[in-house]
């Protein structure tokens, strides 16, 4: 495979330091092509080219024009769907239909934001007699995205097909681990007829080009996915030239199972919440708080689902694939000897098969039961496929356990109790409560984002637009 390159202004270009990265396939560990290790210089390159985009072609387009840019960008990633799907697989090691998947959201994203682009209204705002006062949501400008490695192709999607809706110009500065999509979508765009330097993207590491894209003086406006404490350092980046952010960092999300629930339809939805993209989610069910009454029954069907687990390559498209990566199969590893030295018992796990290259990075889904609600495994994202179960007594035993962490980000109650089921969603503290059903990552059309640790503003959704604009009120005295 040919090395990836920079894409700037619509051009291909090498790093100015003229060093590489080496890209693994986590299904086998072994490298399969190289990218541009970005530098500052590259980063400053690609804001210069989005402020002339975004004075230029770009910001004079009219949002209807905005709109069917993006509407032809989302049939052109239709029309790329397998090869999208397949590069994204590779790249990052997750099973295939889960990578179609993420092709499918990906044009959905870009359909969404199409038909919303022209649609983002100000409002009349009554005020003294003789003044008329209007609102106008305009652009912040040139806008920076710093993406993570589990969703490329979705979180680029989300953050860049509002912000170029609502008439931003983007810089973006995709995971080192996994970024080949990202560029591939970005060459797509100018064949929608992207005017040149409306989306850059420069690759490479996070503390030199993430780091460089973060405290440039030339972005309006950052959006950052991925760790609280890189979450932190963007957001102190940003406020030495007072950028707004939204931060979208994780979570430990609760699956709260009451005895009355449906659990033929509850058990696989508690399964595929920790299993999807091998527990690498940042609303992955990572807890699942079962009330007393029903912990032993449901813990063995839960460890029978475990069991008939399958891990393997991405191309063998089982239930989980191989983590991004040696160092990620390590942080989990760190979390499951925890346990074992803690004495918290694994109630079941599932199976890598004989055939998963030895070099590829591979963990096999595992529960974990009794888990303390002081332990670690209890309060931290693991971002592995490990599922920590715990009981609760009553109602508010539950509420305390869900709100225990300093993370909310998603939560799932499942209950037939209608009175229930509407008492827990205002007392769960989180952005997102899913009731007898559960969104790991879904919902292109829903407002995304958390409290706490799990960062704030939101992505997705109509909402997500507002946050990609700024508010400009509009006040004239005519008596
Ligand atoms: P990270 O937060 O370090 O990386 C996310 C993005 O930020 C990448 O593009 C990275 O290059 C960039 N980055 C890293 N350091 C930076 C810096 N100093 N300045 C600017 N940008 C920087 O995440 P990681 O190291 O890849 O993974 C560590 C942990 O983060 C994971 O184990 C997981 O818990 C969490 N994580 C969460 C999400 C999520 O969706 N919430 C996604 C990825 C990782």
């Amino acid at each position: 495979m040919e090395e990836a390159k920079h894409f700037i202004g619509s051009e291909w270009s090498s790093s100015s330091g003229g060093e590489t990265i080496e890209v693994i396939d986590p299904s086998d560990g072994q490298p399969f092509t190289r990218l541009a290790r970005g530098t500052a210089a590259d980063i400053d390159r690609a804001v210069q080219a989005a402020r002339r985009a975004y004075e230029g072609a770009w910001g004079a387009a009219n949002a209807a024009d905005r709109g069917r840019v993006l509407y032809r960008l989302s049939m052109l990633v239709t029309a790329c769907h397998e090869e999208l799907a397949k590069l994204e697989a590779r790249d990052t090691g997750k099973p295939l239909r889960q990578a179609r998947a993420d092709a499918s959201a990906l044009a959905r994203y870009f359909e969404f934001y199409a038909g919303a682009a022209d649609k983002l209204h100000g409002e009349t705002l009554p005020y003294q007699s003789g003044y008329t006062v209007f609102t106008i949501r305009e652009p912040h400008g040139v806008t920076g995205h710093i993406v993570p490695w589990n969703y490329p192709m979705q979180i680029f999607g989300r953050s860049v097909g509002a912000a170029l809706a609502a008439g931003n110009a983007c810089v973006v500065k995709p995971a080192e681990d996994a970024c080949l999509t990202v560029l591939r979508v970005a060459e797509l765009a100018a064949e929608a007829g992207l005017p040149a330097g409306a989306l850059n993207v420069v690759t490479g590491y996070g503390h030199e080009a993430g780091a460089a894209l973060a405290r440039h003086p030339g972005i309006n406006h950052i959006s950052f996915t991925g760790s609280p404490a890189t979450g932190r350092l963007v957001a102190q980046m940003a406020a030495d030239n007072h950028v707004p952010v939204t931060l979208e960092l994780g979570g430990k999300s609760p699956q709260i199972v009451f005895a009355d629930a449906d659990l033929e339809a509850a058990l696989p939805v508690l399964v595929s919440a920790i299993v999807q993209n091998a527990g690498q989610t940042c609303s992955a069910g990572s807890r699942v708080l079962i009330a007393r009454e029903i912990y032993e029954p449901l813990l063995d069907r839960l460890g029978t689902a475990f069991h008939a687990l399958r891990v393997g390559p991405s191309v063998a498209d089982l239930d989980c694939g191989p983590l991004i990566s040696a160092k990620q199969q390590q942080r989990v590893w760190d979390f499951l000897s925890d346990a074992q030295h803690d004495g918290v018992a694994m109630a079941a796990h599932g199976e890598v098969i004989a055939e998963a290259p030895e070099t590829g990075f591979y963990q096999a889904p595992t529960l974990l039961r009794d888990v303390p609600p002081t332990h670690r495994l209890a309060r931290e994202e693991v971002f592995g496929p490990v599922l920590a179960a715990m009981p609760f007594s009553d109602e508010d035993d539950a509420v305390a356990l869900a709100n225990g962490t300093p993370y909310g980000l998603v939560a799932g109650i499942w209950t037939r109790d209608g009175a229930r089921q509407l008492r827990l969603a205002r007392r769960v503290r989180s952005g997102q409560v899913f009731i007898n059903n559960y969104g790991a990552g879904g919902g292109v059309e829903l407002p995304f984002g958390g409290v706490g640790h799990s960062g704030h503003g939101r992505e997705k959704g109509f909402e997500a637009l507002y946050g990609f604009t700024v508010l400009k009120t509009v006040a004239i005295r005519h008596g």
